[in-house]
């Protein structure tokens, strides 16, 4: 592309912008806390003006601060300047010639009838001479080369019959106005609608000039020498215009690596951890029901001796540590992760058997209907009558409502187990002191929030002031979370991990599937397997045949049920289940399973969440370049549920993406859920953990929970140390950090008041 007539190398202040100095000025008077010159408007920037102004505005460029932080998405080397006679075809160089002759050759544009002329300037060194081409020249432009003038040009050096030539250049009209643009290595911008990146760059060049110093130190000065950062302002300037020529400096740079990088990204991880511990202590300041001077001691003791089987280390570990949260008289917020299989729900019920005795109502809320059924089975089944259970989803009865609501407003102590039938409106319950939450990912905020609310009850004492008492709560996941992600997006809760799976389980074999000899060799597995009386699941991703985006080729389930039935398995029984199915339906089809009447089960990913049935010993799942790593290993944990040796294939197409191959290879290497959820963080990044936790993901601008984890962790526990020190951020050095806070997230910072 030409250079615009008027580079923007020749510095044209608009007639209508106010001088910067002024704008500062006032922006102080009308803003005490925003003293900070990056508050400026981008149009007061030398060489902007109203109406680049405005359109850097409309881009979310609307200050110099927003300015600052629109970082290069690359880097280039121009620190070196070449001679004519040294450059290479293909190469990307900057050199400083002379202008010799200047020619417009007309030429006639093919079916267009029209003229069109290229420019060109034939320019010199001492070693050389050197074309410069333009096509479309600008009207007028040849007239600005004028002979033996000096320029500086940067481009990508073509030969042309012999001779090197550079089509499109840059130019830099004087060796002083150019300091940005050549001599050292040199930013480059994602181009912003008609505004090069080399406009960009005199923008920031000009920004960081007259503002960068001005900007204000939110953080405490000791942090920065504790680490050996450089301030903002000249972490800001390094990343735009970086100053060592260090031959791996522009790797460094594009890996986010510098110092300079690692200032901002430990400032945006010191600054979220403060804010979401003060949360949690916070909340932890509330009150809440301490239980443990009862019966619940004894109660679980003999709970957990009726078991027909040892509670594994990490069961007891979790154990121990709820009960050290619910004999305090704050609330628990705490999220228990482990495999699927590792028993999270036994310890959900000792605790919630402590809770009972102790005279309180409990309730445990999952997904669907069929793990609802489930646990409450299974609580049947481990502990007879000795602990107070009840169910209640969409298919109970308008009766056994009626009877139940009743008894929970009478305040029994039961352990409710539902679905999301438990948030509705009639529920109530007189003594809800202790939530659980199955696979809270699956739940929106919102109906997490409504569960809370009814176990939140207000007291008014003699004095008059009303008490706020509120539940403990415990999250259960299978999916579990890598330690970044249980720092950033759960910081606010307290993490127990059990990492044992009890004993008597053979690891599970998986072999990814891509070619067809491995895939029969599965075929026959998998025969030998249904005829020893096991049982098989089949996953697909899709449901039915669809159009849309490009799915087409993907087996659905529907038609696969009916293939695999009628050709490759016609001495089985294959039963389908999906998720465009009524409750009612899919329960019968589950309990087909359950009791053996279907051999296959073939589905879409509704059986994901917790279904139990030992017997299977096969998960075969199609497409799996489709799924998250976690979700497959997930999958995967529906078979090796029993002692019997059990196998996983993960069919997938040979010619999917090298990447997902990749991906696929870790859960054939490992069995590990946390291992395998830092590679899918790697690889997927936080979304595919966070479900509806947290709408908008993290605020992250510019770290990575995975490159960066060592700074989140350096962040913590300064942010910890701190929070402990002077909570209120009140001592001296930290009123700039309070000052942050006031600006930027006011509401936030009052509504976290830590008494
Ligand atoms: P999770 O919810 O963590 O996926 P569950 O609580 O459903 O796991 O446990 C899976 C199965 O293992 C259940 O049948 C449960 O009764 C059984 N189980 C739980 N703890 C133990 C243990 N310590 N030893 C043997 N079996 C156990
Ligand atoms: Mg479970």
């Amino acid at each position: 592309m030409p250079p615009k007539a008027k580079s923007a190398t020749t510095s044209s202040t608009s007639a209508t912008s106010k001088p910067p100095g002024e704008t500062v000025a006032r922006a102080r008077t009308s803003s005490p806390a925003s003293a900070d010159g990056a508050e400026t408007p981008i149009q007061f920037v030398k060489g902007v003006g109203p109406k680049l102004g405005a359109l850097l505005k409309s881009r979310g460029l609307a200050t110099v601060k927003d300015i600052f932080t629109f970082f290069p998405r690359a880097y280039e080397d121009r620190s070196k300047l070449k001679k004519v006679s040294e450059v290479l075809e293909g190469e990307s160089a900057t050199l400083t010639v002379k202008v010799g002759t200047v020619k417009k050759i007309p030429i006639r544009a093919f079916g267009k009838g029209g003229m069109k002329s290229i420019l060109e300037v034939r320019a010199s060194d001492e070693t050389g001479g050197l074309s410069l081409k333009w096509f479309h020249a600008p009207r007028g432009m040849e007239e600005r080369f004028i002979p033996g003038v000096e320029l500086i040009v940067h481009g990508t050096i073509k030969m042309y019959m012999g001779r090197p030539e550079i089509v499109h250049p840059e130019i830099s009209w004087s060796a002083s106005s150019s300091e940005h643009n050549v001599g050292r290595v040199i930013p480059v911008y994602v181009e912003i609608e008609g505004i090069p990146t080399r406009s960009l760059r005199k923008i920031l060049w000009e920004a960081l000039e007259r503002y960068s110093d001005t900007m204000t130190e939110d953080l405490p000065e000791r942090y920065l020498t504790q680490h050996q950062l450089p301030k903002l302002s000249q972490a800001i300037r390094e990343i735009h215009f970086p100053t060592s020529e260090a031959p791996d400096k522009i790797a460094q740079l594009v890996e986010f690596n510098t110092p300079a990088h690692w200032r901002l990204i430990y400032e945006e991880f010191f600054k979220f951890e403060y804010l979401i511990l003060r949360q949690r202590l916070r909340m932890e300041k509330q009150t809440a029901p301490a239980y443990g001077k009862g019966d619940g001691p004894a109660a679980m003791k003999s709970l957990e001796d009726s078991l027909p089987f040892k509670l594994t280390g990490g069961q007891k570990t979790a154990i121990a540590e709820i009960i050290k949260d619910i004999t305090q008289p704050h609330p628990m917020n705490r999220l228990i992760q482990g495999d699927v299989g590792s028993g999270k729900t036994a310890v959900a019920f000792l605790t919630a058997g402590f809770v009972l005795a102790e005279g309180a109502q409990a309730t445990l809320m999952a997904p669907t209907e069929i793990l609802a059924e489930q646990h409450y089975k299974n609580a049947i089944r481990l502990f007879g009558g000795r602990l107070n259970v009840a169910l209640l989803t969409g298919k109970s009865t308008a009766r056994e409502r009626e009877a139940l609501l009743a008894r929970l407003k009478g305040g029994e102590p039961i352990l409710l187990i539902g679905t999301h039938a438990l948030i509705e409106e009639p529920v109530q319950f007189a003594n809800l002191s202790y939530i659980m939450i199955d696979e809270q990912h699956r739940f929106g905020v919102e109906q997490r929030r409504t569960l809370k609310m009814k176990g939140v009850r207000e007291t008014v004492d003699g004095q008059g002031t009303t008490k706020k008492t509120l539940p403990h709560s415990l999250i259960l996941t299978a999916t579990p979370i890598p330690r970044t992600l249980a720092l950033t997006a759960y910081g606010d809760l307290a993490v127990t991990s059990i990492t044992e799976m009890p004993p008597g389980r053979t690891p599970i074999i998986t072999k990814l599937c891509q070619d067809n000899t491995t895939k029969g060799r599965a075929y026959e597995t998998i025969r030998r397997e249904l005829r020893d009386g096991h049982q098989a699941y089949f996953v697909y991703p899709l449901v039915e045949e669809s159009e849309a985006e490009g799915f087409t080729h993907l087996k659905s389930a529907v038609a696969e049920a009916e293939r695999l039935q009628k050709e490759v398995f016609p001495e089985f029984k294959v039963g389908l289940l999906h998720g465009q199915m009524r409750p009612d339906e899919k329960a019968k089809i589950m309990e087909a399973f359950k009791q053996k009447e279907t051999q296959i089960l073939v589905s879409t990913t509704v059986i994901e969440v917790g279904v139990d049935v030992p017997n299977s010993t096969v998960m075969v799942i199609e497409h799996a370049e489709r799924f998250g790593l976690s979700q497959l290993h997930q999958l995967r944990g529906r078979v090796g549920r029993g002692a019997a040796q059990s196998y996983c294939f993960l069919m997938s197409h040979p010619r999917v993406a090298e990447n997902s191959a990749v991906r696929l290879d870790v859960l054939e290497e490992t069995n590990d859920g946390f291992k395998i959820a830092e590679a899918d963080l790697e690889i997927r990044g936080p979304g595919e953990f966070l479900g509806t936790r947290q709408a908008g993901g993290l605020p992250f601008r510019l770290a990575n929970l995975v490159r960066d984890r060592d700074w989140l962790v350096r962040a913590r526990d300064d942010a910890q140390g701190l929070l402990q020190e002077d909570p209120e951020l009140l001592q001296p050095e930290h009123s700039r950090l309070r000052r942050y806070y006031e600006r930027e997230g006011k509401i936030q910072f009052e509504r976290l008041k830590t008494s």
